[in-house]
């Protein structure tokens, strides 16, 4: 199969109007852009820089109900996208800027032009801090994770390396015992930044082990992880030490930047939804990552898509009847 996306398009506009404009075309965007177009309100789906979302950095998902033999990353979104646009949805390979929902329709500034949508779904995602290190990119997906939900089982009976010392990379190491072999947890600090009851439960497991005031400065291997290149960050000491996987956990950030001051935001910067995906504003819904702290996956995030594309038509149906309603003569 051709991984490559088709039909995108990049022309440039001035306004323009929609009825539900989606901000973002990882599986959140995607999905939720299939559910409206099969409502046939021609959604329109801005990519943003990441086209297809974070999975399409992946090799292989295995944990998407429906392929049982797996299904690359890109591969997975790409049929997403297909399915979108077969029933009219249109992706259009540009970013969003700015917003302004002082007015309706939105008013969403984007590379290209400027959209006013009478509807918005916001499904920006989030974005895992990156130790920026060589061999990170190009070994992500082929030994390099920032989930151990997602690639935890690729590594059973092998050795792992888990970057961070936060509560997150401690829960992850935690889990990845399961499966791997032996988890080292690499540190830049000499203790531990995670809550009391982690660092106690992450000591007593036999499988982890620690490696304090210590460094990557390097993944190493050509088709899959072979080492880490560690530098101690007090004797300045450098080693390569072998490992089947580098999971990284220092960080993890919703892209919410552009709708500070015009959405509530949690202590986290997540956008604030109720169970209908409603944002703090009518008319503006969110899904996926970006307001998902908690189970970051494909498949939720896809269904908290479809929920927020289910919310937003049933939002354009009522204000249209308030619409008609109000242009009837009175008597
Ligand atoms: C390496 C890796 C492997 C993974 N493997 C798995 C797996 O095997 N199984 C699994 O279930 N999950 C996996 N995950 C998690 C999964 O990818 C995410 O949970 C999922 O992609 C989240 O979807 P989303 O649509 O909410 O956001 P994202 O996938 O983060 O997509 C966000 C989208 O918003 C766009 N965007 C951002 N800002 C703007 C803007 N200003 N204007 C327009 N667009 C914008 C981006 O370009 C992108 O298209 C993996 C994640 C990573 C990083």
């Amino acid at each position: 199969m051709d991984l490559s996306f088709t039909n995108l398009s990049s022309n440039t506009h001035a306004e323009q109007r929609v009825k539900v404009l989606i901000i973002g075309s990882g599986p959140a965007g995607l999905a939720a852009a299939l559910y409206a177009a099969r409502a046939e309100l021609n959604p329109v789906v801005l990519t943003g820089m990441e086209l297809g979302g974070q999975v399409s950095l992946t090799y292989a998902v295995e944990n998407y109900p429906g392929f049982p033999d797996g299904v690359g990353g890109n591969q997975l979104v790409e049929l997403f996208q297909k399915q979108a646009e077969r029933f009219g949805a249109r992706v259009e390979f540009d970013t969003a800027t700015e917003v302004d929902f002082s007015q309706r329709p939105f008013r969403v500034t984007t590379y290209n032009g400027v959209y006013l949508a009478d509807s918005l779904i916001i499904s920006t995602g989030a974005t895992f801090i990156h130790l920026n290190v060589p061999g990170e990119a190009k070994l992500t997906g082929r030994g390099v994770s920032y989930c151990a939900t997602c690639d935890g089982w690729f590594f059973k009976d092998k050795d792992v390396v888990v970057v961070g010392g936060g509560d997150s990379a401690l829960e992850e190491g935690i889990f990845l015992t399961r499966y791997a072999k032996s988890v080292t947890i690499i540190h830049r600090r000499d203790s531990l930044r995670a809550g009391v009851i982690l660092q106690k439960r992450a000591m007593e497991n036999p499988k982890i082990k620690f490696m304090w005031n210590t460094i990557v400065t390097q993944v190493v291997g050509e088709e899959a992880v072979r080492a880490v290149q560690l530098k101690n960050v007090q004797t300045g000491e450098e080693q390569e030490f072998p490992t089947d996987g580098v999971f990284i956990f220092i960080g993890h950030h919703p892209n919410t930047q552009m709708f500070q001051g015009h959405l509530e935001l949690d202590e986290q910067g997540y956008l604030v939804t109720d169970m209908l995906m409603h944002t703090s504003l009518e008319g503006v819904f969110a899904a996926g990552e970006v307001a998902d702290p908690h189970f970051r996956q494909v498949i939720t995030s896809a269904g908290m898509g479809a929920a927020a594309a289910m919310q937003a038509i049933h939002y354009l149906e009522e204000h249209s009847a308030e619409e008609e309603e109000a242009q009837l003569p009175t008597a």
